[in-house]
């Protein structure tokens, strides 16, 4: 592996930036979900072991340049404190003359935790004038923000141009589970995708249907593809309108499918009979749903949503479970994204859980991905209990879909 990590670098008693990925914003004053932190507690360890002072940077939430007092980093801070174990010092800002007198009266493995670098328009202009500000009095960078590490800001890559920089534990493991994936795929290799937001793993899911032996879709995904294939879907859910229409070049929901359905590929795979795949694909779809039609729930096979109406297909029905399940005992290499169902409501749940205790036995290569598919965990499962977690949409997907993270330049020997 060509990355730069924390061996590649003498932190002993050095002052050090470290980029943190803690995007968490508070629900009722509360952090809404701390896994974040959890995961970068072994960096910081290290770096207080080697008696570092460290100083810690992350932006919250869409604050846009003004202070927002719900995303201010105090509650973070306070946790970290308990799981350190240790006081974490809470500055007002992340530049200015009070933080570089702070820094400068550090004692080894004591830390710091800057305000959101957000609260400063400078950030997302990724402005080199602030990034030089950032870096004032630091020896070296340890970047852990694997989540952010596509974009362009001045806590990413505006630090990384003006001092030297290597990966963190969090930022490796992520790294280093999607570039297995990509560089040690075993076959048969199978790709789940569900969810909603199609427009954002448009290209993934294309660049997947590529290198894919099958693709297995549900959820907000699969009602796409019964569009473009004109099922009747009812009032079912098709996202419509896109949040980014440069990456899709603003086509219609038919015109992206379409385009995923372009590259043909045959499935080099023995599959049960019943299957229901796009001609000419490998992408699957379910063969049956459960419906909701006037608030009850319904399972109702793909032959049959022609004959009724005022409908929303909300989960794949069980016929499609037990064989996307059979399906999925065949492979050596899982990827999955998005939920199958409407999980929120317990009745429409029981395709993501599926999928979730068959993900919970495999031993084989994987990654889960998504901030929804990973509340999914969170809320039938343990997170402890699943090997291979990404907490990481955009970037990952990014990763594969071919696409170098902004930061790679900087964090690459
Ligand atoms: P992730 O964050 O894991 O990438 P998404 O953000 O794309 O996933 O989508 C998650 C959402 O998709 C969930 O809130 C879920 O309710 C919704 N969803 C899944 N299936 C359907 C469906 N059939 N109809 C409407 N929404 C769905
Ligand atoms: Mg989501």
């Amino acid at each position: 592996m060509n990355l730069k990590t924390l061996k590649d670098l003498d932190v002993d008693d050095k002052i050090i930036l470290y980029r943190a990925p803690y995007d968490i914003e508070l629900i009722d004053g509360k952090l809404e979900d701390t896994k974040r932190i959890d995961f970068t507690i072994p960096t910081l360890k290290y770096l207080i072991a080697k008696n570092c002072k460290i100083v810690i940077l992350t932006y919250v939430g869409r604050p846009d340049g003004k202070v927002v007092e719900d995303l201010k980093t105090t509650a973070h801070a306070s946790y970290l404190s308990e799981k350190l174990n240790q006081k974490v010092i809470k500055l007002d800002d992340c530049v200015g003359e009070q933080v570089t007198t702070v820094v400068k009266s550090l004692k080894g493995g004591e830390v710091v935790m800057l305000e959101n670098v957000r609260f400063h328009k400078e950030e997302t202009a990724d402005d080199d004038e602030f990034a030089k500000k950032l870096v004032v009095g630091m020896d070296a960078i340890v970047f852990d923000a694997f989540p952010q590490a596509h974009r362009k800001h001045a806590s990413t890559t505006g630090i990384l141009r003006h001092l030297d920089a290597v990966a963190g534990l969090y930022f490796e493991k992520e790294y280093t589970q999607i570039t297995k994936i990509i560089d040690e795929i075993e076959r048969p290799f199978i790709v789940v995708i569900g969810g909603a937001k199609v427009s954002d793993k448009v290209l993934a899911i294309k660049k997947l249907a590529n290198i894919a032996d099958v693709v297995l879709v549900g959820g907000g995904v699969a009602n796409a593809f019964l569009y473009q294939q004109e099922f009747n879907i009812a009032q079912s859910y098709v996202e419509n309108t896109f949040v980014d229409g440069a990456q899709t070049g603003n086509q219609d929901i038919k015109q992206i499918v379409s385009d995923i359905l372009s590259d043909k590929k045959q499935i080099d795979l023995v599959i049960p009979n019943g299957i229901k795949g796009v001609e000419n694909s490998n992408i699957i779809l379910p063969i049956d749903f459960m419906i909701d039609v006037n608030g009850k729930n319904k399972a109702i096979g793909i032959d049959e949503l022609g004959k009724i109406d005022n409908f929303q297909i909300k989960d794949i029905g069980p016929q499609t479970i037990t064989m996307y399940k059979e399906i999925l005992e065949k492979t050596k290499t899982i990827f999955w994204n998005g939920p199958m169902g409407v999980f929120e409501q317990d009745e429409y749940s029981l395709g993501s859980r599926a999928i979730l205790s068959f993900m919970k036995k495999y031993d084989g290569l994987g990654l889960i991905v998504g901030g929804d598919s990973i509340t999914l965990i969170d809320k039938f499962d343990d997170i402890s209990n699943f090997n291979y977690i990404s907490l990481a949409g955009g970037a990952t997907l990014d990763i594969i879909s071919g696409k170098s993270l902004a930061v790679m330049p900087y964090l690459q020997k």
